[in-house]
Formats: C-alpha cells, sequence, structure tokens
C-alpha cells in the first residue's frame, strides 16, 4: 500500500493532471461506466465538526475508493491547522485489498479548479476575452489560476462581499500578466464568464447582472440551502452539472427545481458534452450554467494521478499492511 502525503502533494499535482483526472472522470459517469455512492455528512457533536464520506467507483478507469473527511470550524483559531481536513482512501477494485492513502486538501481545491475549468473549456464561447469571478475566499485563486488557461482572457473582473479580501485574485491575474478590476455586481455584465465560489446561503447574483452570451461556473453551492444566483438566471440558462441527483438536492438547481421553474430533465451532465452526446453550446447568445457540487468521483481520479505520479518519481512511501 502507498501513501501519499499532504506536504508533496503540491511538488507533485499540476492543474493539467487534475484536468485530465476531472474530465475523464466526468465523461464515465456520463457514460454510465462510473457512479458515486450517496454521500454521508454528519454533525459530529464535538467541536461542531462536520464528518463525512464521498466514495465511488469508476469502472472505466478502475478506480475504487472514498475521500473522508470534513469541516473543523475551530482547527485555525484553536491549532493553527486549516479547517477543511480530508484523506483519499483507494481500493483494488478487483480484490478490496487498500492500496493508497493521499492528502486530500490540496487535491480538493485542485479537483474543484478542474471541474469549472473542465466547463469553461466546452462551454465558453471561444471568442471569451472578460472573466468574472464572485468570491474571494481559499477556493477562489485556484479557480482564477486554472480558469485563465481555458482561453486568452484580457481582463479579470471580480467582486466579492469584502472588496479588501479581492487582493489575492488580484495578484494571481497580474502574475499571469492579465488586468485587474474590481466592479460592483452590474459590472459583471461585461463577463463572457464568470465563475461563482462563495458559501453564501442567498442569492448575489442576478439575472440581471449577466449578458447573453455568457458562461457560469457555479462552483460554491455543494450543501442544502446555499445559494449563489438568483433562480431567474437558470430558467434564461441551459444548465450543466456534474451530477444531477447532485444538482437537486445540493447544488445550485436546488432552489429552480424545488419551485418548479426548471425540471431535473432539463438540466444536463457536462460528460454527456465531453462525450459529443450532447451539442452543449449552441449560439453565441446562449447563456450557458455549470452547476459544479462537487462528486467523490473527482477526488478519487486527482488521487489516483497524484499516486500514479508520487510511485514514478519515488516519491510515494511504501507500507506493508
Ligand atoms: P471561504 O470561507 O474561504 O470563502 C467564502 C467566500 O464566500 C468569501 O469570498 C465570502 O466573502 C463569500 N461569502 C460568504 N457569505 C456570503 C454572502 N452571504 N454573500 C456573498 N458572498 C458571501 O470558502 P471557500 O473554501 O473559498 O469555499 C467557497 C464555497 O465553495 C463554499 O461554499 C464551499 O463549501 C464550496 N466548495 C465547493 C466545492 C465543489 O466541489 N463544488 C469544493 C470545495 C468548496
Amino acid at each position: 500500500m502507498w501513501i501519499v502525503p499532504e506536504r508533496v502533494i503540491a511538488d507533485l499535482m499540476t492543474r493539467e493532471a487534475a484536468f485530465d483526472a476531472v474530465e475523464q472522470v466526468f465523461a464515465a459517469m456520463a457514460a454510465g461506466a462510473a457512479r458515486n455512492f450517496p454521500v454521508v455528512r454528519e454533525a459530529l457533536g464535538h467541536e461542531d465538526a462536520l464528518y463525512g464520506f464521498k466514495g465511488g467507483f469508476d469502472g472505466a478507469g478502475q478506480v475504487l475508493g472514498l475521500k473522508a473527511g470534513g469541516y473543523w470550524p475551530h482547527n485555525m483559531d484553536r491549532r493553527g491547522l486549516i479547517n477543511h481536513q480530508s484523506t483519499v482512501f483507494l481500493f483494488d477494485p478487483d480484490t478490496g485489498q487498500p492500496t493508497a492513502m493521499v492528502g486530500g486538501n490540496l487535491l480538493t481545491a485542485l479537483r474543484t479548479a478542474a471541474a469549472s475549468s473542465v466547463s469553461i473549456r466546452h462551454l465558453a464561447r471561444p471568442d471569451a476575452r472578460v472573466l468574472g469571478m464572485i468570491g474571494a475566499g481559499h477556493q477562489a485563486t485556484f479557480q482564477l489560476r486554472a480558469a485563465l488557461e481555458q482561453r486568452p482572457f484580457e481582463k479579470v473582473i471580480a467582486w466579492n462581499r469584502s472588496a479588501t479580501r479581492l487582493d489575492s485574485l488580484r495578484v494571481v491575474a497580474e502574475e499571469a500578466g492579465v488586468p485587474f478590476e474590481s466592479v460592483p455586481l452590474e459590472g459583471m455584465r461585461e463577463a463572457d464568464v464568470i465563475v461563482t465560489i462563495t458559501s453564501s446561503f442567498a442569492p448575489t447574483l442576478m439575472a440581471e447582472h449577466v449578458s447573453p452570451g455568457c458562461h457560469l461556473a457555479c462552483m460554491g453551492t455543494d450543501t442544502k440551502g446555499k445559494q449563489e444566483v438568483e433562480t431567474a438566471l437558470l430558467m434564461r440558462a441551459t444548465v450543466f452539472t456534474d451530477e444531477v441527483a447532485q444538482s437537486v438536492t445540493i447544488g445550485e438547481a436546488q432552489h429552480a427545481v424545488a419551485q418548479g421553474l426548471i425540471a431535473q430533465t432539463d438540466i444536463i451532465e457536462i460528460g454527456a458534452v465531453i462525450n459529443g452526446t450532447h451539442p452543449g453550446r449552441v449560439s453565441d447568445t446562449q447563456i450557458t450554467l455549470f452547476d459544479g457540487t462537487g462528486v467523490g468521483l473527482q477526488d478519487l481520479a486527482a488521487a489516483s494521478a497524484v499516486v500514479d505520479r508520487a510511485i514514478a518519481q519515488g516519491i510515494a512511501i511504501e507500507v506493508e499492511f
């Protein structure tokens, strides 16, 4: 069995490798070759922590396993540790024996950024030049770096509830040589692509803030009750997702579906676009919206890619088990 500790992941995993792993597993899901298992997420009644498991089996990639972890809100204040903690465990699908244990913290950020990037690659207009960012928390810089690689963006515009936090995004944009501007929400009308990555429980981005032809990657809503964009936007858009079952229960589409504004059957798995069984964007004025809910198979695909790289580079630790 191999161990790949959290501390080596930053040097091992590239955005390209995460992109490829996530794109492949979305394709396998849509083809019916990979499936996620029901998610377990429980309040521990200890340290105010939320803990759970996201697992699945990718029959195409032959990857079986789970991510265990959650959110410990006092970690940073009390112990100097990051609040989100997770570890991925992989198993041999032929025998059930454990094959690897992999640090999952950085991988979670990379696989989440990879998901929105996959959506931009497949759904944004080819001539998209202005990238909009809503949110400036921990995930946002990962999202921005990955999104910038998908089109020759000429400007980044961004909004956050607290504008002072936008400096972290400004640094990333300017490092990439792309001009950066802080804008009010109305300024998002200029954007060709918008990534939303907030933990909001009420809509921030309204339908009137989005222009025809825009592609949105809504990445922050991963829990029942969260919401980043007005439901009217989902009615105007063609809605894509990683997994329909999660989209309608814990994703951005949960509200529009519950209110009967769109139907579950209106939502398309992005893997179908990757596989060429759905045309994706069909006009320059269509609004496309990717509801990225975050599936366990993304974690397993990213972890599996990391294990391969760690073994090839002699960094993985082998243990008798
Ligand atoms: P964070 O706590 O570091 O940052 C939160 C961000 O949300 C900040 O920009 C904050 O200003 C903004 N925000 C909070 N409440 C808001 C409100 N009411 N209105 C507008 N903005 C508000 O969080 P993070 O680690 O960057 O994660 C952001 C979100 O992404 C979380 O909801 C998290 O659960 C989710 N997430 C999704 C996936 C996925 O696969 N889809 C993966 C990881 C994290």
